[in-house]
């Protein structure tokens, strides 16, 4: 879900708390952006494919969190928070379910496109699909570290990710039958 891509990233931004909790919680709000930022694919284009780039977001996303050390300032900091969240959230996408409406069928090759491939990376179900019992199990785990870590914006638009989650999974099996239109 793309709840869980945004909290994974602002989660693993709390590993630079003991380092500088101003830039942790710089990067957590610019991770839980990356983290959704892929899926806004979903609205434009080819979903998984339009804005996913698990080969080239890891590559430039090496050079940014290089500068960021070295040049430590708000701006370099989100950079590459940015672009390590929506790296992190594309090679994610392999591990999950196919695009399918009904990925638990696992009747579908496509878990995320790769271009330096130029093709499809095959999904390897680790999350049965979006909106899985243990998909909003690990988005719990995610969001119970960012609310821990974090406070302010990052801790609330976690807590307020939870419910849309919950609902999501609760329906994500009916939306076939429900909102056909949706999936499409
Ligand atoms: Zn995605």
């Amino acid at each position: 879900m793309v709840t869980t891509h945004a909290a994974m990233g602002a989660a693993l931004s709390a590993l630079l708390l003991p380092v500088s909790p101003r830039f942790a919680a710089v990067a957590a709000l610019a991770a839980f952006c990356g983290g959704v930022f892929p899926d806004l694919d979903l609205l434009v284009g080819e979903h998984r494919r339009t804005l996913h780039y698990p080969d080239y977001y890891v590559l430039l996303s090496l050079p940014l969190a290089g500068l960021a050390v070295l040049r430590p300032l708000t701006a370099t900091v989100a950079t590459a928070s940015f672009v390590a969240a929506a790296a992190l959230h594309s090679v994610a996408d392999a591990f999950g379910g196919g695009l399918a409406p009904e990925p638990w069928i696992r009747d579908d090759h496509r878990g995320v496109y790769c271009r330096a491939r130029r093709r499809w990376v095959r999904p390897r179900h680790w999350v049965r699909w979006d909106g899985a019992p243990e998909d909003l199990a690990l988005h719990g785990v995610l969001a119970l570290v960012c609310i821990v870590a974090f406070d302010g914006t990052v801790q609330w638009l976690v807590v307020l990710s939870l419910p849309v989650s919950a609902v999501y999974t609760a329906v994500r099996r009916r939306l076939p039958e429900w909102a056909p239109w949706l999936l499409e």
